[in-house]
């Protein structure tokens, strides 16, 4: 029984006790259950997924994956490590240089829908970052990512770091991995995955033919906690080797030595991550994977996407709108054809009406709303009123823009 005084409340509310353990599971030494479990756990996603078997622990793997708090963290773990590899591989080669002249030349790429939180990763890891122009189905191509490197390379600037975003946050695009990753792989340059919310689609195999081309990737990323049912928060990372993030962030001071540590059989997180605790976050996924089984969450994922073409199709018959982006999985982008100002107002009247929630973004110049699907209980019955009230917001914007 918990006697700590700042747990009365919660008893006195009926709720479970949120009990600190007298030692914090920080180490592999002191809870190896909360390692053990999540190690598993990230295999049997990566196999709902079809990763390659270069990500997975497995036995005796040289990959692996870890649980991080979000896809933020995880773009910066990779752009981290992908740095400190290539400032190691610059100094092996000429040993005069220094980390500053290394630093000050690195550039990392990304198209220009990826999302802000990849130009953060760069800002945070003092390194320039570069947008590639997306093609018209705002996809980055092989094309525009070469005439980058090439112009950057003879400007006497390092590449190192490429994040290809598949399931973009403006529109759902995906960049073209299978172009894209074999020029990573041929410049040495590391390539990230992205996948923050298309990634949980991956597990139907009718869409995972939208994540070929991972096998070119050093690092993969989505987050659970946006399309998997699993409790924020949960972000899934695998690295191929995994000696690339470890190596790069290893500190062992006294206090953190335990006996087994160099074994080389004990994976310890800490290693993996920015903080030093951690969660026993793959508790949770492991309740969501046995409650709901892989066809389960494939019917789930679904269902959300049939929703989607359902929504899709409402919008395409009525001649006043247009559908802005190839709808793919569960979001679809739309507006009337028309003025920005025109769409804005329409936004503006459905946020404030707060019958149904839309968020907009901008696919070049223009004002886009994104009709998402997400809820966990969403029906046909709630696409056909939130369309409804839709239609009923548009036809009072266009009237009063007639006045
Ligand atoms: C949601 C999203 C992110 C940000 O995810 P966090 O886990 O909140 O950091 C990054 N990239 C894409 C493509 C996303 O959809």
């Amino acid at each position: 029984m918990c006697q700590e005084p700042w747990n009365r409340g919660s008893l006195e509310m009926g709720l479970a006790p949120a009990c600190t353990p007298p030692v914090p599971p920080y180490l592999e030494a002191a809870s190896p259950a909360c390692t053990e479990l999540e190690t598993v756990m990230m295999d049997w996603l990566g196999k709902m997924l079809e990763l390659p078997e270069a990500f997975l622990a497995g036995k005796a793997g040289e990959g692996g994956g870890v649980i991080q708090g979000s896809a933020s963290e995880a773009t910066l773990m990779a752009l981290l490590a992908a740095r400190t590899k290539v400032i190691h591989r610059l100094q092996a080669e000429s040993p005069e240089l220094t980390q500053a002249a290394i630093v000050e030349k690195l550039v990392a790429y990304s198209s220009d829908q990826a999302h802000s939180s990849v130009e953060r990763a760069g800002l945070i890891g003092g390194v320039k970052l570069k947008a590639i122009p997306s093609d018209s189905n705002f996809a980055m191509r092989v094309s525009a990512l070469q005439e980058a490197l090439e112009r950057d390379k003879a400007a006497g600037l390092i590449p190192f770091f490429v994040v290809a975003t598949l399931g973009t946050t403006t529109c759902c695009s995906f960049d073209n991995l299978l172009e894209v990753g074999p020029i990573c792989n041929k410049e040495g340059l590391w390539l990230h995955i992205d996948a923050a919310y298309a990634g949980s689609a991956f597990i139907c195999p009718e869409f995972r033919h939208l994540l070929n081309g991972v096998e070119f990737a050093d690092s993969f990323n989505f987050n659970p906690h946006k399309w998997l049912l699993v409790n924020f928060d949960c972000s899934a990372m695998w690295v191929k080797k995994r000696a690339d993030l470890t190596g790069a962030f290893r500190l062992d001071p006294t206090y953190l030595k335990h006996s087994h540590q160099d074994s080389g059989f004990i994976t310890d997180y800490r290693h993996w991550q920015i903080p030093l605790g951690r969660r026993f976050r793959s508790l949770k996924m492991w309740f969501v994977f046995r409650m709901y089984g892989v066809k389960g969450l494939q019917a789930y994922i679904r269902k959300h996407v049939q929703l989607s073409h359902e929504f899709e199709s409402l919008v395409r018959q009525d001649p006043r709108f247009e559908i802005c982006a190839e709808v793919t999985l569960g979001l679809v982008c739309f507006r009337l054809k028309g003025s920005n100002k025109v769409n804005e107002a329409l936004l503006q009247r459905i946020n404030s009406a707060k019958k149904i929630h839309l968020v907009p973004c901008h696919l070049r110049d223009k004002f886009v709303l994104r009709f998402a699907i997400c809820s966990r209980t969403v029906e046909s019955a709630h696409v056909q009123v939130a369309w409804e009230h839709i239609k009923e917001m548009a036809a009072d914007v266009l009237q009063a823009e007639r006045k």
